[in-house]
């Protein structure tokens, strides 16, 4: 079959919901993360935010409406478990953490053995709930690692060890209330906490498997890009943002993973008509403050020059480098397309009975995307109400 025509077939089976991606094999090959632009910022002397953080800005924005001394105080103290336990337990730190004894296998126990592939997954997934995922799926890892970095963001390269067959996939949910403020500093609270409580739940995961006498490597960002990951184990679909769109949770979600040779069964990607959906939305991209994701159709290419995207793949792109400059700009990162998706909502009747209109009317999206309009959702919402521990508690008891 020709490149041109194998990639149409491709593009048609996806469009149709019949594959996860379309991923053309010529054209594809696996990314390093150096190329991320959190790497970048840190080597790449031709991206313009070289050595510029998010901190940068604070001093000139604090006591601006969403920019308050508290929330400069609450924002980078969100992430300090992800960052403090050197970058999630993983595997890049392994030698360092084995002489702090953070990975020292706490069982005498002689190692489990079970040839029952079901009550394994059903165990780990259960101990994911424990630790605190909202959802989790398990992938097998293919041979030609396509989802796995070439090199971590010091560009060692990664070497998965020998026998790590699957990816356990752990979705942990974020504030909805906090998210609705974006781009203001709330709603970086609950992305720095909910990178945090990633951290705690893979690092648990990881050792309570490593008690059981198999390998695992817990990662929240490192490791591979953790997008395809989730939606080949079944967690969701890709979303015009780049993100993955849960179907409970929209886009309320972060990802993080632990790679392990566990016998477990790999579960299946799902559709339920995310990606036909996004085709007619398009909110992320006009809501966008630096116009950073795509507006059209997919493409095979990126329609950017930048190293932090990877071709190959029938998506929409998004500019990284300008979504970090507007998070530099912005003292503090931004949720806005994850704020208006109108995905991202709280479970409900109304909004299960729409979902299930888009999972298999889908000539009715376009109604959808104007009553979500009509109706204000995803309009930012005040950030002191985030503050005020009264509405918190009234917004906890409506749940
Ligand atoms: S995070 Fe903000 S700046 Fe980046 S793509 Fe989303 S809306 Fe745009
Ligand atoms: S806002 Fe609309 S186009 Fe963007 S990811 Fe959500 S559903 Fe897709």
């Amino acid at each position: 079959m020709s490149e041109d025509k194998n990639r149409d077939q491709l593009r048609r089976y996806f469009l149709m919901g019949k594959i996860p991606f379309a991923l053309d094999e010529s054209t594809y090959h696996r990314f390093s993360e150096r190329n991320t632009v959190f790497s970048r910022v840190g080597w790449d002397t031709s991206y313009r935010a070289f050595r510029r953080g998010i901190s940068d800005r604070e001093a000139e924005l604090v006591g601006r409406k969403g920019y308050s001394r508290f929330g400069f105080a609450a924002s980078p103290a969100s992430w300090m478990v992800h960052d403090y336990f050197l970058r999630e337990f993983s595997q890049e730190e392994a030698e360092s953490l084995q002489s702090t004894g953070f990975t020292q296998v706490s069982s005498n126990l002689p190692r489990y053995e079970s040839g029952d592939l079901n009550l394994n997954s059903d165990r780990v997934k259960r101990l994911a709930q424990i630790f605190g995922a909202c959802d989790v799926g398990i992938v097998n890892i293919d041979p030609k690692q396509h989802f796995i970095y070439t090199h971590n963001r010091k560009g060692k390269r990664i070497n998965l060890p020998n026998g790590i067959k699957h990816a356990i996939v752990l979705l942990i949910q974020m504030d909805y209330s906090a998210l609705m403020t974006s781009p203001k500093l709330p709603a970086s609270i609950t992305v720095g906490n909910a990178y945090s409580r990633a951290a705690f739940a893979v690092g648990c995961m990881a050792e309570a498997i490593r008690n059981l006498g198999y390998q695992a490597i817990p990662s929240v960002n490192s490791m591979g890009p953790s997008v395809p990951l989730a939606v080949l184990a079944g967690l969701g679909e890709f979303g015009r943002n780049g993100l993955l769109i849960h179907p409970k949770f929209g886009q309320s979600v972060r990802i993080a993973k632990v790679f392990t040779d566990l016998p477990l069964n790999a579960d299946s990607p799902i559709n339920f008509g995310a990606v036909n959906f996004c085709r007619v939305c398009r909110k992320c991209a006009k809501s966008c403050p630096s116009q950073s994701i795509s507006d059209g159709e997919p493409t095979w290419e990126s329609p950017w020059n930048t190293p932090s995207n990877n071709n190959g793949v029938y998506k929409w792109y998004v500019n990284a480098d300008t979504c970090y400059d507007f998070w530099v700009r912005n003292a503090t990162d931004c949720s806005n397309c994850v704020r208006v998706c109108p995905f991202t909502k709280p479970p409900g009747a109304v909004h299960d009975g729409v979902r299930f209109f888009i999972r298999n009317l889908r000539f009715l999206n376009r109604f959808w995307v104007k009553l979500d309009d009509f109706l204000g959702y995803g309009k930012s919402k005040d950030p002191d109400d985030f503050w005020k521990s009264e509405i918190y508690l009234n917004q906890e008891m409506k749940r």
